[in-house]
């Protein structure tokens, strides 16, 4: 009789794994969580940094170049995601800095490079940002493969 829990097994192993990564140190289990699932399964890991737009209306009397500051800001995460990339031996190819809304760049990541798991962290929100909602729960609901929301302390931002 053929054993389908083995079969199970073998369904369950993941080709190619992706990483969402918002840098934060509270979030370094995320990191090795991925990591490791990527090294047990033999898959590829890939990893994503979304850049969100900066949409300040800033009405006062002194100009603000919001480019200067897009351009600080994606040096900066180019400089995160290459230095992470190296710890977690993942080749350039596999590093996606993008820019737009958090969720909807992961997803199309995912969708576009056959992603069968997403790897996120989840915190225990509160105030507003439960009233909103969060990266890990739009996701959850929207993600065309399995998701792997792991836990991370609470963060106040
Ligand atoms: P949050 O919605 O801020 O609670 O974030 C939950 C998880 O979503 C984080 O632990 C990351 O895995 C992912 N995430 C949040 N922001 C980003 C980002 N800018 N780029 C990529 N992943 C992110």
């Amino acid at each position: 009789m053929q054993n389908r829990f083995a079969e199970d097994t073998a369904m369950s192993s993941y080709t190619h794994v992706l990483l969402a990564t918002d840098f934060n140190e509270e979030t370094i289990e995320v990191v090795q969580r991925a990591r490791s699932i990527a090294d047990q399964n033999k898959s590829t890991l890939s990893v994503i940094h979304v850049i969100e737009p900066i949409s300040i209306a800033y009405a006062g009397e002194f100009p603000v170049d919001l480019g200067d500051i897009h351009r600080e800001l994606e040096k900066q995460a180019n400089l995160r995601l290459n230095q992470l990339a190296k710890e977690l031996s993942i080749p350039e190819a596999q590093c996606f800095l993008e820019i737009g809304l958090t969720e909807k760049e992961i997803l199309r990541v995912a969708d576009e490079e056959s992603i069968d798991l997403i790897v996120v962290g989840s915190h225990n929100k509160h105030g507003l940002s439960l009233l909103l909602g969060s990266t890990a729960n739009a996701i959850l609901h929207h993600a065309p493969c399995d998701v792997l929301a792991i836990r991370v302390p609470k963060i106040s931002k």
